[in-house]
């Protein structure tokens, strides 16, 4: 599904990626850790096609197709979903009026009509239900005034309706509350099956408590320094970073 090779990336001109290699198959949940500044959000956002980011070396492909010259429309329309894409506060779009506006427009790019009314509601009504989103939530201009577990549920929500091939969650330093984490984790776990991928970032060991990932990699100084299964996140959560920084220094 996802097959990113010797990707080199900079932004202003400040080289952040130093040569990653990550192939992501469909029904895998990956998890990328490492610490602050090491290049994770940078990499999600490559992946996603920001516009500040510039490949400058290697490839990214999506379901065999290249799309490190897309643009980050076209790639969410192909099915690739960043978190926290579309953080804008509407003051009276509500949470349901902007997402049914973002499926009509994925849509469109495919070539179909607007999704009938009563299908969109049986999608909403099955999406909030699975979620535990109640109807007052669904009516509320979106994020003005959210809490961080409001906002967690809304984009957790966006990732549950457009039901995207990979899904990308940058759960940044932002301190998650523990609902909040529920709230992230359930999502994901419900979204999961063997069609789509989840790549999680993240440098809290307890998020993988809840989302027990297939493959856990270190990102340090640009470059995925480790990989293993969910024990290298436990071993992370005991000893930290440090001896990783030492094995890469040696
Ligand atoms: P992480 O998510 O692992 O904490 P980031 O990808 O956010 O790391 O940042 C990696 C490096 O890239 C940092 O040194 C950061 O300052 C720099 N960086 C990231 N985004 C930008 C940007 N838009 N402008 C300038 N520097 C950036
Ligand atoms: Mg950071
Ligand atoms: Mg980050």
């Amino acid at each position: 599904m996802l097959k990113i090779d010797n990707l080199h990336a900079s932004v202003e001109d400040k080289s952040i990626l130093q040569g990653i290699n990550l192939e992501v198959k469909a029904g895998e949940v990956h998890a990328i850790m490492g610490p602050n500044g090491s290049g994770k959000s940078t990499l999600a956002s490559v992946i996603a096609g920001k516009e500040e980011y510039e490949v400058t070396k290697g490839s990214i492909e999506f379901k065999g197709e290249n799309i490190d010259e897309l643009a980050a429309e076209e790639r969410a329309h192909k099915g690739v979903f960043l978190s926290f894409q579309y953080p804008v506060e509407i003051p009276g779009v509500s949470v349901t009026n902007f997402i049914k506006t973002a499926i009509n427009e994925t849509r469109k790019a495919q070539g179909l009509n607007d999704m009938p009314a009563k299908d969109m509601l049986k999608l909403i009504r099955e999406k909030s239900e699975m979620l535990e989103i109640d109807r007052k939530f669904l009516s509320r201009s979106l994020n003005e005034g959210f809490s961080g577990g409001e906002k967690k549920r809304n984009e957790i929500f966006q990732m549950a309706m457009l039901d995207p091939q990979l899904a990308i969650l940058d759960e940044t330093d932002s301190g998650l509350d523990i609902d909040a984490l529920r709230i992230v984790a359930n999502g994901v776990n419900k979204l999961k099956s063997k069609d789509n991928a989840v790549v999680v970032i993240t440098h809290y060991q307890r998020l993988l408590d809840y989302i027990v990932p297939d493959f856990v990699h270190v990102l340090y100084n640009g470059k995925i320094v480790k990989s293993g299964t969910k024990e290298l996140a436990h071993e992370l959560e005991e000893k930290g970073y440090d001896w990783i920084k030492e094995e890469v220094n040696a």
